[in-house]
């Protein structure tokens, strides 16, 4: 079994450039949406507690098979630790075989602005220039990276409730050429802007955009609500908005639209990137894409990590699957030297 760590995903990123990932990695999980109906799909498997989330995420195409294990923990950072932490695991379905431990709290900043930004290039207005991001944390750079990547955005208003966040953003971001402007408020960083990304941490229903604060034509890319209990939109503005989901089964319990009745309209996103919808139809449209984070975005990052890391070298082969020679002989393998 192949070992991707830390290390070797930051030699990779090194390597490839992270708008250059984000990028290419956007093409694996468009290609892996377009055959959708070829997928096992179900919601992921999620053990809530007082503070936060556990969660299992598994899906397969028939060939490969994956599952990423993720927690969403907002009050962690307080204790100096991550809201979010990830792993994952690519398998053979032919053998069972696991072929692939990988890390992937990086990975899942990667997938999240790929799938944000791929979406917003079928959603927002063609002749967008600004977004706005209110939440700067761990998530909040590879957002402004992807949108650059795939929609050139070089403009952002920026806003967190911490201001340490507003400087550790900056910090990383202004010697990377984007104009920056650190507003006040929330109200103040969506003033006049084409999109609006949130991606905040927080267990509670808040309403980071409502209403009153979007004006026409804008697209929304909500990030952080993901949990049941755990929103960023007024419902008032979804109801007046069109939203585009990843799988709706999963949404309706996680996303924005746990707050409106079952029945509420959404497209899928492979509707979309299949040309079986239309994303924008008018200009005016204000469109949300009401990202919970799914499977498939984890197994299409999987395999582009498996592709790239081939070519560059960066394996390192793990001694975690028992090998019995005589492969009915497993007790004979506890009695032989070898490990
Ligand atoms: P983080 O804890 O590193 O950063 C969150 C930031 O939000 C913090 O800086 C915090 O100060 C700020 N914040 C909290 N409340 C705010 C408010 N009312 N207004 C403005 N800022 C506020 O978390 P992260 O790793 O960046 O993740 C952000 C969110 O995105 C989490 O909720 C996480 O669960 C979610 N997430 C979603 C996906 C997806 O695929 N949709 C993937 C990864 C993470």
């Amino acid at each position: 079994m192949q070992l991707l760590d830390v290390s070797a995903t930051r030699r990779l990123l090194n390597a490839v450039g992270i708008e250059q990932a984000i990028s290419e990695l956007a093409g694996y999980i468009e290609g892996d949406f377009q055959r959708w109906s070829e997928f096992e799909k179900c919601p992921r498997v999620a053990s809530h507690s007082r503070v936060g989330v556990i969660e299992l995420m598994p899906t397969s195409d028939g060939v490969e098979y994956c599952f990423k294990y993720v927690n969403g923990h907002p009050q962690n950072v307080a204790i100096g630790l991550q809201t979010v932490t990830a792993f994952g695991v690519l398998a053979s379905v032919a053998t069972g075989y696991p072929e692939l431990l990988a890390e992937m709290t990086i990975v899942t900043a990667l997938r999240t602005a790929a799938t944000s930004a791929l979406a917003a290039r079928y959603l927002a207005r063609p002749d967008s220039q600004t977004m706005a991001i209110i939440g700067l944390g761990a998530q909040s750079e590879f957002q402004a990276l992807g949108f650059r990547a795939l929609l050139g955005i070089r403009r952002l208003r920026v806003f967190d409730v911490d201001k340490d966040a507003t400087r550790k953003f900056i910090r990383n971001m202004q010697s990377q050429g984007f104009e920056i402007v650190a507003a006040e408020t929330a109200e103040d960083a969506v003033r006049g802007v084409d999109i609006v990304t949130t991606v905040t941490a927080d267990k509670a229903r808040n309403h980071i955009l409502s209403d009153n604060m979007i004006g026409e034509g804008v697209h929304i890319n909500a990030v952080g609500g993901d949990c049941p209990g755990k929103t960023e939109l007024q419902a008032e503005l979804l109801r007046r908005s069109t939203v585009v989901v990843e799988y709706a089964p999963q949404t309706r319990i996680e996303g924005e639209i746990q707050q409106l009745p079952a029945d509420f309209p959404v497209t899928e996103l492979w509707q979309v990137l299949v040309g079986d919808v239309r994303g924008r139809s008018r200009r005016q449209e204000i469109t949300v894409f009401d990202s919970v984070g799914f499977a498939v975005e984890d197994f299409s990052a999987l395999r582009f990590l498996r592709d790239k890391a081939n070519v560059l070298n960066l394996y390192k082969e793990i001694n975690i699957l028992a090998k019995a020679r005589d492969p009915r002989d497993l007790y004979g393998l506890l009695l032989s030297d070898a490990t």
